[in-house]
């Protein structure tokens, strides 16, 4: 089936972003299914750098859904104290690993429509474990996915349910998890929330953002060639 244009400016930025970030991967530290889904609960409003603090002592100390629920309250509310909101994330990791135990013997399962039914677990989470600890690729919108999905016009949904769909329509499903990846990695380095280094970026002409520098004051940002001028321009001339 032939590609559209917008298929192939994907294809585009995804060879772009595997050579500028050939080693990315997940920021969140984990050794397991279970312990990636501990650290995805506990990095709702938190950095994943200080989840990574937390969770290398928290691990040490409850190693299973059951040490979860079987701690005290307080215990647990303290340990993962500095990922802020504390209280809601130990009620939740505790409904959610006795969730495990009563419904797949303390396994994390590996269906989305399973994992969606955990507590604290969201279609984000869901796909960020699919693709990451099960190697079954999926697109896990996060804060970073969502905001160069819409910067590169891939999007113009803030719905992170309708940007995973839009997204599902133009990344090839062996790229998805990659995908995800190569965005977070993109957009701590360079595509930034408050202020995107437009004139550092690699897919600079592969992209429509309005606010970035003009092409004569950012040399880097001007298309490097003849196709990917036209890849923009075709696909920015539909919306
Ligand atoms: S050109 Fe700017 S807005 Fe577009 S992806 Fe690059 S850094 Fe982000």
């Amino acid at each position: 089936m032939a590609r559209s244009a917008e298929q192939q400016r994907v294809l585009e930025i995804l060879r772009r972003l595997k050579r500028a970030y050939p080693d990315a991967q997940l920021a969140l530290h984990y050794r397991s299914p279970f312990e990636l889904l501990v650290a995805l609960i506990l990095a709702a409003q938190c950095t994943d750098e200080k989840v990574n603090q937390v969770t290398a002592e928290l691990f040490q100390r409850y190693r299973t859904p059951e040490d979860f629920v079987r701690a005290r309250r307080e215990d647990l509310e303290r340990a993962i104290y500095a990922t802020g909101f504390y209280r809601q994330k130990a009620k939740t990791l505790q409904a959610c690993c006795a969730a495990l135990i009563e419904r797949y013997q303390g396994q994390v399962p590996d269906r989305l429509e399973d994992l969606l039914t955990l507590p604290g677990v969201g279609r984000k989470t869901a796909n960020i474990l699919l693709g990451n600890a099960f190697g079954k690729p999926a697109i896990g919108v996060d804060t970073h996915v969502l905001r160069l999905a819409q910067r590169l016009g891939l999007t113009h949904q803030n719905n992170p349910d309708k940007v995973e769909e839009d997204l599902n329509q133009l990344v090839p499903v062996k790229d998805r998890t990659r995908f995800c990846i190569l965005m977070q990695a993109h957009g701590r380095a360079v595509c930034l929330a408050r202020k995107p280094k437009c004139d550092q970026c690699v897919i600079a002409d592969l992209c429509p953002y309005p606010d970035k520098p003009k092409a004569s004051a950012a040399p880097n940002s001007l298309p490097k060639n003849k196709k990917s001028l036209n890849l923009l321009r075709l696909t920015t001339r539909r919306k």
